[in-house]
């Protein structure tokens, strides 16, 4: 059982009910939001709230709440939870409007670069980050019976689309590339591409052309910038973790500390 916000009043729920993408979640469709916390204090916020009430106008969802009150809930259950650093959740659903957090478990190593495999899948609605999780869940369930930290989707024609839980970015003689469209648009992905001091294009990255870029990175709220070496068992670039994402994970640390 975990204390959730529910529509601003404290209730136990089982944590069963809160897992997206499985049976066992109790809501319908609707909007979630994941951010990260340094301190008690939550990173990036604003523009998650501009996500979620951007995407409820989309998918037709409404919230019951203004932007203060919901400020003011974030708040309320940041600080009732007694570590510092919190991956935070907010769920719009239908009827019902929850925050809960829990402990952000980061674990340094993946910062020394992990493993991802592809897999050929796409989300229904990429645009939007809504509750309808399954295929993401899978993904990532696949990666993690392999020992991988991420999926990585392809589309149809072998082409990279995101992470089951991450936008993906590659590197390719200095130039930084991420895709533009029919991806979600990550708060990370928002902040790298407004704050890099390396140019940030738009562009496309084949399956078979892995062997032929520097260094690939993902990217999502609650980790930050993770550096990918190895896809399906080929090293990416030298194999270790390249110099410009290096600088990336560095910038974006110092980011992090500044918003706070
Ligand atoms: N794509 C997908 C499918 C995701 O689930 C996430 C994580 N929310 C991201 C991208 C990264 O988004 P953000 O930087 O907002 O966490």
């Amino acid at each position: 059982m975990i204390q959730a916000l529910i529509n601003n009043k404290w209730e136990s729920i089982n944590d069963n009910n809160l897992l997206l993408g499985t049976d066992t979640f109790s809501f319908g469709t609707g909007l979630y939001e994941t951010f990260r916390t340094l301190e008690w204090k939550p990173i990036f916020l604003e523009p998650h709230l501009d996500r979620l009430f951007n995407s409820a106008k989309i998918i037709n969802i409404k919230i019951h709440y203004s932007r203060s009150q919901i400020l003011e809930m974030i708040q309320e259950v940041i600080l009732n939870f007694k570590d510092p650093n919190q991956r935070v959740r907010i769920l719009a659903v239908p009827e019902n409007f929850i925050i809960y957090t829990s402990q952000l478990n980061l674990d340094p190593k993946i910062y020394e670069g992990v493993s991802a495999l592809t897999v050929s899948a796409n989300r229904e609605t990429p645009d939007v980050k809504t509750t309808n999780y399954k295929v993401c869940l899978k993904a990532w369930e696949k990666a993690n019976d392999s020992g991988c930290f991420e999926s990585i989707f392809l589309d149809g024609d072998g082409v990279v689309l995101e992470g089951s839980r991450s936008n993906v970015f590659w590197i390719k003689d200095g130039k930084i590339i991420t895709r533009e469209n029919n991806v979600l648009p990550g708060i990370t992905r928002q902040i790298l591409i407004l704050r890099s001091p390396f140019p940030i294009s738009f562009g496309l990255l084949y399956q078979s052309n892995f062997s032929d870029i520097d260094e690939l990175f993902i990217t999502n709220s609650g980790s930050g910038v993770i550096p990918i070496t190895k896809v399906n068992s080929e090293k990416i670039g030298t194999g270790g973790v390249g110099s410009i994402t290096t600088e990336l994970l560095r910038l974006y640390n110092q980011w992090l500390h500044e918003n706070c």
